[in-house]
């Protein structure tokens, strides 16, 4: 269904942050992808880095890694997951990219001598960055979620571009802004004045919002959303409410209900037309609903106490329980908090064991004794990038007897180094954007677990990682039943492990959570969830 002229949707919030603009853009794309639009969603960061690769979790949660090797924010991931289309370099930016662009143009001298300011030239930047992914794949709709809170002074120039985008594209520019009420419990009222001021200050820098997205706890009546509209300047059926959820993915259902979408097509000119049924989605939200317990499933890894830090593993984790009709127990372990005394206790009542991805030594020696455990105890055991590299690890301890092995990342003068550097890395100077990144090809061997899991012998999944396994142990560990079953066939590297004679203990170098969504969860996640309910019903 296309339109003659790409539609700009921004996403902005006020009042504080963590209100969930990710998850409205999200919702919001997923509503117009079902009534047959080509939707994208772009993700502004105004912070000064020039990706979030080089941040650690505790400042940004996970880094997402694109098909075209862009270390991005974590909301690219529940763009994919909510859309099902990948997404791309041009769909995450920041300052510090639009900033790195001028100043690259700038020492080129394309300015012919001008004095490079913020306004035209980073504000050109940033539209010219907002329009080249509209045309990249001729869409519909380009919705960009602008990162932080109106009144940060670092997303100011993202502002300015946001308005100067609105004048000149008139009705094909919408502003939807995201702001919270809330409860004030001593005086047994809601409080409109902190979206009251959010508005102020959007109006303040020449926007004038077009949607209104209310967060809150608990339901709003009409009266208030009437007032809403009346002193923000916004029609009634333009104030949405988006109240917690037990689940995330009810949010475009909650929107649709409230007609967010009929809303944003009428103020660009289009009538709406038939509601879409979703019936995947709904599909999906139904399995949710009925799945029984009776799946407990261990994450091990240092990060686990922060909420975002293994989102899309969470994430692909809950969709191939969902599908299995399981309801996911996710236990988290502390890989540092593990020791060969207290490893029975810890794992007790686990059905499957997932070894989370990972940098440098804290943690590690944890996640081998939780190795050992779940190779000699034939438990379920799926290790992802680090997770597999530590499987080697291990496995040249204790089996091959190499006391020693270790990966050249953590024990470079390690004569058993069982993970290495491959050449191309050993030059590598600088941290960001050098490790090996996003989609490659994979070859499976036939006949292998994971060869059935995924249904074919050639797979592409994303990778983000430094260290690779070191082929020169590849026949020894064969010989020992731990097979290379995923190879890259350009260059030879193992992508993929497996343990002969034990129901389930496998490692990949890739990154499977990546490419899980809704409508379509990862085969690998998925194959993995049948064998860990295979094993408890042993
Ligand atoms: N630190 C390891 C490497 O760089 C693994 C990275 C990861 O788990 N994503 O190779």
């Amino acid at each position: 269904m296309a339109t003659t002229d790409t539609k700009y949707i921004f996403v902005t919030g006020g009042v504080v942050s963590s209100l969930g603009k990710g998850i409205v853009a999200a919702s919001l794309a997923k509503l117009l992808q079902a009534r047959g639009y080509n939707v994208t969603i772009q993700k502004f960061d105004p912070y000064i880095n020039i990706d979030p690769g080089t941040l650690n979790p505790y400042e940004h949660g996970e880094c997402y890694v694109t098909n075209d090797g862009h270390e991005a924010d974590l909301d690219l991931g529940h763009y994919e997951r909510f859309l099902n289309i990948p997404t791309s370099r041009a769909n995450n930016i920041t300052s510090g990219r639009i900033y790195q662009n001028v100043i690259r143009k700038e020492r080129r001298g394309d300015y012919l001598g001008k004095t490079i300011q913020v306004i035209p030239h980073i504000t050109d930047e940033i539209k010219r960055n907002v329009k080249l992914l509209g045309q990249k794949d001729n869409y519909d709709f380009v919705i960009t979620e602008i990162g932080g809170v109106v009144g940060d002074i670092e997303s100011l120039p993202f502002l300015e571009a946001v308005r100067q985008l609105k004048w000149e594209l008139g009705k094909n520019c919408l502003c939807v802004h995201l702001t919270y009420v809330p409860y004030i419990n001593a005086a047994g009222e809601f409080k409109t004045k902190p979206t009251q001021h959010s508005v102020k200050q959007l109006q303040e820098v020449g926007i004038q919002p077009d949607i209104l997205v209310l967060r809150t706890e608990k339901t709003l009546q009409e009266d208030l959303l009437c007032k809403v509209a009346l002193f923000c300047n916004v029609s009634r059926d333009a104030v949405i409410q988006s109240i917690d959820m037990p689940t995330i993915y009810e949010i475009p259902l909650l929107l649709q209900d409230q007609k967010m979408d009929e809303a944003v097509l009428r103020k660009v000119g289009i009538e709406p037309g038939e509601k879409p049924e979703l019936k995947a989605w709904r599909n999906f939200l139904a399995k949710l609903k009925n799945a029984k317990e009776g799946l407990t499933i261990a994450l091990v890894g240092k990060y686990v106490e922060l909420q975002d830090a293994y989102k899309s593993i969470d994430e692909s984790l809950l969709q191939a329980s969902i599908y299995n009709d399981k309801k996911l127990n996710l236990v988290s372990i502390q890989s540092e908090h593990l020791t060969p005394e207290n490893v029975e206790a810890k794992l007790q009542g686990c059905d499957g064991v997932i070894i989370a991805p990972g940098f440098g030594q804290r943690g590690v020696e944890g996640k081998l004794i939780a190795l050992r455990y779940t190779r000699e105890h034939q438990i379920p055991t799926l290790g992802i990038c680090l997770g597999m590299q530590c499987m080697a690890i291990e496995f040249a301890r204790n089996v091959l007897g190499y006391a020693d092995a270790n990966t050249a990342e953590i024990a470079p003068e390690s004569l058993h180094r069982v993970i290495d550097l491959m050449d191309e890395q050993k030059s590598v100077t600088e941290l960001g954007g050098s490790m090996r990144l996003g989609a490659y090809e994979c070859k499976l061997k036939s006949g292998s677990k994971i060869a059935d899991v995924y249904g074919t012998l050639s797979i592409k999944e994303r990778h983000r990682h430094r260290y690779e396994f070191n082929s020169r142990y590849r026949t020894e560990f064969e010989e020992h039943g731990f097979c290379c079953v995923g190879e890259n066939p350009d260059t030879g590297l193992v992508e993929a492990l497996e343990l002969e004679g034990h129901p389930w203990y496998i490692g990949v170098q890739f990154h499977p959570e990546y490419n899980s969504t809704v409508v379509n969860p990862s085969p690998l996640f998925m194959g993995f969830v049948r064998a860990v309910i295979a094993h408890t019903q042993r």
